[in-house]
């Protein structure tokens, strides 16, 4: 049996670090929004009782061992399920890698869906995001989809309304961050500003969005978003400001950078405007996208 599903990338439109866990993991707040760009998934079923996973990536940067998130989405399965799996998972890639679009998570949370789907295992989406927070914090949220507010080290999901359909242009510089570094270049920055100052504002733009969602205003949210790590991931990548500054003076409601970068992304009203501008971004960074926000998820065929 073989599932064939859609991996959605994911945006931030707050990004909050409110502490820290002793084991070193950040706790955050955000209200995340996964969008149409999307990898392809596919999960299909062997024959035979060895366990074995044959792993096939588009791109040949992206590792096919153990390294790879939907390599270990299926270790945590089969540790789960006490089940022998033996697959073969093909991931066409289409997100940009390393780009604070959490594609990882996104391939790791398709395969636990595929691997429920084929092996009829009918585990609950609790379950399941169990599962996938032990492959990554944000595989919890990829599974689940649409808009949410995540808290603790993204784990903890409310339900928030939608966000009002709208064109979202993507745009990813050259280099790629490692998350590590800017979080770690968040902290220094932390000690310096001062905890209060830093918690305050961040709490109070994610309120003011909140509100905005609430009242299903586009121009309010566009306005209010906000990311904790814009300040470390710019003084490392100087493309990021150029792309914000290049999609509001082409008619962005508001732009932000997605994760830990160094994807920005930028919303727009009008599907022609946010098409003229990503065709101007695209000359210079061919990692450029048009998506829609998309609601929670469940698209995926079985055959
Ligand atoms: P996040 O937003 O969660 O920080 P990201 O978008 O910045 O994630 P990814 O694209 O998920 O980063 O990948 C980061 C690293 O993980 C890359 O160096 C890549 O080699 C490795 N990797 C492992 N599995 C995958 C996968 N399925 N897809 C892409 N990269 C993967």
């Amino acid at each position: 049996m073989t599932a064939e599903l859609w991996a959605r990338a994911k945006i931030n439109l707050t990004l909050g670090i409110v502490g820290r866990r002793e084991d070193g993991y950040h706790l955050l707040s955000s209200v995340m929004q996964s969008v149409s760009l999307a990898d392809r998934v596919v999960v299909s079923r062997l024959s035979g009782n060895e366990p074995k996973i044959d792993l096939w990536t588009s791109l040949p940067y992206v590792p096919r061992d153990s390294r790879n998130t939907t390599w270990k989405a299926v270790e945590a399965f089969a540790e789960y399920t006490g089940i022998p799996v033996r697959v073969r998972i093909a991931v066409h890639k289409v997100i940009p890698v390393g780009a604070g679009l959490a594609g990882g998570s996104a391939d790791a949370a398709a395969v636990l869906r595929g691997l429920d789907q084929v092996y009829e295992t009918h585990l609950s989406l609790e379950t399941l995001a169990n599962l996938g927070l032990s492959v990554g914090a944000d595989v919890p949220f990829c599974l689940m989809g649409g808009t949410k507010l995540a808290k603790g080290i993204g784990e903890k999901l409310t339900e928030l309304p939608p966000l009002p359909f709208c064109h979202i242009v993507l745009c990813k510089p050259p280099e790629s961050l490692k998350t590590k570094d800017i979080f770690a270049a968040f902290d220094a920055q932390f000690d310096e500003i001062g905890a209060e100052k830093v918690l305050a504002e961040q709490a109070e733009k994610e309120e003011k969005l909140l509100l905005a969602l609430e009242k299903q205003d586009l121009a309010g949210i566009a306005m209010h978003l906000t990311n904790g790590l814009l300040a470390p991931a710019s003084a490392r990548c100087a493309h990021i400001a150029n792309i914000m500054t290049l999609m509001r003076e082409n008619g962005a409601l508001g732009t932000m950078m997605s994760g830990s970068g160094p994807t920005v992304f930028g919303i727009f009203t009008s599907r022609r405007r946010a098409e003229q501008t990503a065709a101007k971004l695209k000359s210079k960074y061919r990692e450029t996208y048009v998506t829609n926000p998309t609601k929670p998820s469940g698209a995926s065929q079985t055959r």
